[in-house]
């Protein structure tokens, strides 16, 4: 992004949040070497960060391969499809509002995780069991523990 005042090409985003329900970002950027700042409108498509994958590959964004994912988590749970195109929305939106270009594949995991929690448990443990590395183990205990704790049987 060009700055509109002297040209420069290096411009850093300020500030960003998603408007028109959504749909659009609006980010405030300073231009880093004239330090004006200009606000710019981006439409979605342009502006899902593209993923980097553990072993530091980027890739973009696949909306159907998570959306696999998440059907697969959920696979005989009484979510409806509403609900999962609810939160795959969800998880697009908080990804857009980063305003980064690119983001760790652990941070849209933490996304799916976090919505997968909210929609159904057993879908939760499913998915966390498969996604989370063996570092992570304790983590996933304790969560395993917390949730058998919220919900007594
Ligand atoms: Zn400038």
């Amino acid at each position: 992004m060009h700055c509109p005042f002297c040209g420069a090409v290096d411009t850093k985003v300020i500030d960003s949040r998603l408007v028109a329900e959504g749909n659009n970002v609006r980010r405030r950027r300073e231009c880093i070497t004239c330090e004006d700042r200009f606000t710019t409108y981006e439409s979605a498509e342009l502006v899902m960060p593209r993923i980097i994958k553990q072993d530091g590959i980027r890739e973009p964004f696949n909306e159907e391969k998570l959306q696999a994912g998440l059907a697969k988590a959920l696979e005989k749970r009484p979510v409806s499809i509403e609900n999962l195109e609810e939160a795959i929305n969800r998880i697009k939106a908080h990804l857009r509002a980063t305003g980064e270009r690119e983001i760790p594949s652990r941070v849209l995991g933490e996304q799916v995780m976090k919505e997968l929690r909210e929609l159904d448990e057993v879908a939760f443990v499913r998915f966390a069991s498969v996604y989370r590395s063996f570092k992570d183990l304790d983590e996933f205990r304790q969560e395993i523990d917390r949730l058998s704790k919220d919900n007594p049987k």
